[in-house]
């Protein structure tokens, strides 16, 4: 069997996080021996470090969705990004961020937010995982 690494999972969504040990059992069944957990909110990320606990294939990455910058997005986040990125050793990329104007239209929002995390990328010598 080819051994896979799934570079972009949300097992932390309800539909798969209700049934995590199921959902690990197929991705194992499968091949998948790494994964990169994504991340919408910096407010995930105590999730995604519970699920990287339980499940040490999985690697975390921290961000800021495009979709999910609408009235959150400011430069403290930008500042909490960078901090959990740090805190963790398990933190192998920035995301996901980019650029959604097709679903969203608060364009400066999102640019704003980006160029941030293409800055702690850069800073931190990490992936991005662009939307
Ligand atoms: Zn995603």
């Amino acid at each position: 069997m080819v051994a896979l690494v799934d570079t972009h999972v949300h097992v932390n969504f309800p539909e798969l996080a209700t049934d995590l040990a199921a959902v690990r059992q197929r991705w194992q069944a499968q091949g998948v021996i790494r994964l990169v957990h994504s991340c919408v909110t910096p407010d995930e990320f105590g999730t995604l470090q519970a699920i990287a606990e339980r499940c040490p294939e999985v690697a975390i990455a921290v961000g800021l969705h495009p979709l999910s910058t609408a009235g959150f997005w400011q430069a403290a986040v930008g500042d909490r990004i960078a901090e959990l990125a740090q805190s963790d050793r398990r933190v192998v990329a920035i995301g996901e961020t980019g650029l959604d104007f097709y679903k969203a239209t608060n364009q400066e929002e999102q640019i704003a937010a980006f160029t941030r995390q293409i800055e702690i990328a850069q800073a931190l010598d990490l992936p991005l995982i662009v939307h």
